[in-house]
């Protein structure tokens, strides 16, 4: 364990991780690989730990955004393979190159820079095709399949190794447009393999974690998991009884106590008025930490396994609590921001349910500056 100075940290429970990866397993099957998605720093909860014990429990690949966080899984000594998600930039080619990552292309003058590169190098890279059946971000249409796998197999250092398509609306009860995404881009690969060959050895790969849950039939060759091997259910209408444990508990020592009497402005903007004598504790991390500023006034805090709401705004580095009706509290004393005390818990969902957003970016946002523990 890091030695944390700092009164403020995250703890990242590896075993959950490893737990998530063998309940993604006996739900699909052994066939499809596991690809564990591990951008933005894992979402939030380190990359490098979390996909060491995404591969120890039988991930057999990684998926980053950047080519940047494909350098840092290489740096610490992972060899498998690690697909880029996101397009890559012309500049971003070289670290393709000498960290020997899989990138995801779908414009047209990827295979020319790449190849330009590989030769260079004397490398061979393999690339995945996106294809958009219906996301909308990036992806060539599927009926430009046959030409553009035809372009890049006629760049002598490039070879395909995946087709994959991303979903829109998988987290949604109604399944209609996933289906509907799905069977374009199968369409796509029959075209495909008729044009070419019939028994064109290729993966396919579509699913994420809403997909692994509710349509586990759609695994094809390589899942491509993300919130749920932190946890987190990838919203609240995918099947809630996925076996998911959160890996991530955010706490805090309260910093400072005071009783104020009635009347007593809490924080900028004195958004709180203290109605009668109050207790209130401070804490020592703020919405730099990722800990949003539109939680003020909103959210709770467990604080000896009892629920003490948030104060006033929430300040760049600290923020305030209540901790009137909860006995025996006191300055050093730990504090759960995010996790559970006994019969309580606050989770990630129930964060994000109060400010309109989503699980994935509260624990995203959690930032460099909040120390990891890892058990
Ligand atoms: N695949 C792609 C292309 C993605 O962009 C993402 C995440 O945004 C994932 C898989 C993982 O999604 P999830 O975290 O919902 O499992």
């Amino acid at each position: 364990m890091d030695a944390v100075t700092r009164p403020v940290w995250a703890e990242v429970d590896l075993d959950n991780v490893r737990h998530q990866i063998r309940r993604i397993s006996d739900h699909i099957g052994s066939r499809p690989e596991i690809m564990a998605v591990v951008k933005a720093d894992g979402y939030g909860h380190g990359a490098v730990p979390v996909a060491e014990a995404a591969l120890e429990a039988g991930a057999g690949r990684l998926a980053v955004a950047l080519p940047e966080e494909g350098m840092e899984l290489r740096a610490a000594g992972i060899s498998v393979p690690i697909q880029v998600l996101g397009e890559i930039d012309i500049n971003q080619a070289r670290i393709i190159l000498e960290y020997d990552l899989i990138p995801t292309i779908c414009r047209q003058d990827t295979p020319e820079f790449l190849q330009k590169l590989a030769s260079e190098n004397e490398k061979t890279v393999p690339a995945v095709i996106k294809i958009d059946t219906g996301m909308g971000r990036i992806g060539i249409q599927p009926e430009e399949l046959n030409s553009y796998y035809e372009k890049i197999t006629s760049f002598s250092r490039l070879k395909v190794d995946s087709l994959m398509t991303h979903f829109a609306t998988a987290d949604e009860k109604d399944k209609e447009f996933t289906r509907k995404q799905y069977c374009r881009f199968e369409k796509a690969v029959q075209k495909l393999r008729e044009n070419k060959d019939k028994s064109l050895e290729i993966n396919c790969q579509v699913a994420n974690s809403a997909t692994v849950i509710d349509l586990p039939e759609y695994s094809l060759d390589i899942v491509r998991p993300g919130i749920m091997l932190y946890g987190l259910p990838p919203s609240r209408e995918v099947d809630q009884s996925f076996d998911l444990k959160p890996v991530l508990e955010l706490k805090a020592k309260i910093a400072y106590l005071k009783r104020v009497p009635p009347g007593t402005p809490i924080s900028y903007g004195s958004t709180y008025i203290t109605e009668k004598e109050a207790e209130i504790a401070t804490l020592p991390l703020g919405y730099a930490d990722g800990y949003p500023r539109l939680l003020s006034n909103q959210a709770d805090v467990l604080v000896n396994g009892k629920r003490a709401p948030v104060r006033g705004r929430v300040c760049m580095d600290q923020l305030m609590i209540d901790v009137s009706d909860i006995s025996q509290v006191e300055e050093g004393q730990e504090v759960t921001l995010i996790g559970r005390e006994g019969d309580s818990e606050i989770t990630a969902g129930e964060l994000a349910e109060l400010i309109g957003t989503i699980n994935y970016e509260i624990v995203s946002r959690l930032g460099k500056r909040v120390p990891k523990i890892y058990l």
